[in-house]
């Protein structure tokens, strides 16, 4: 029997409406796409679907309570909740520079956290 997923592209603001045949857990046709990078889209959104991620971990010392933090490429969809978690466990000392790595290889992913800005000490 043949399964339909629809799902809307993100990849531009054209939000193209996709719709993905499968049959057995397989992809059969992909339709509604614009362009090639669409497609590339549906099938690694049926897949591996992965979100680009931000959130705040605690800091010491700093001139905020917490530090913006990001992800340096899209982390995968269901582990959204251990990366939450992991986050709310961790906690960095001021002066933090922008870009630098917060958490290496977070969960195992080879995915880093990373700063989203710069946050001085108190002190400094
Ligand atoms: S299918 Fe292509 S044109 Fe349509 S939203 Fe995706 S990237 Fe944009």
């Amino acid at each position: 029997m043949i399964e339909k997923r629809e799902l809307i592209c993100v990849t531009c603001p054209r939000g193209c409406r996709i719709t993905v045949e499968m049959e057995d857990e397989k992809i059969i046709r992909i339709l509604g796409n614009t362009c090639e990078r669409g497609k590339k889209y549906a099938e690694s959104e049926i897949k591996d679907p992965r979100r680009m991620f931000a959130s705040t971990v605690r800091i010491r010392n700093g001139v905020h309570p917490v530090l913006p933090v990001t992800v340096t490429q899209p982390f995968p969809k269901d582990r959204l909740k251990d990366l939450s978690a992991e986050l709310r466990k961790t906690e960095v000392t001021a002066p933090v520079r922008m870009g630098d790595v917060i958490v290496k290889n977070v969960l195992g992913t080879g995915i880093d956290v990373i700063a989203s800005r710069d946050m001085e000490s108190v002190r400094s």
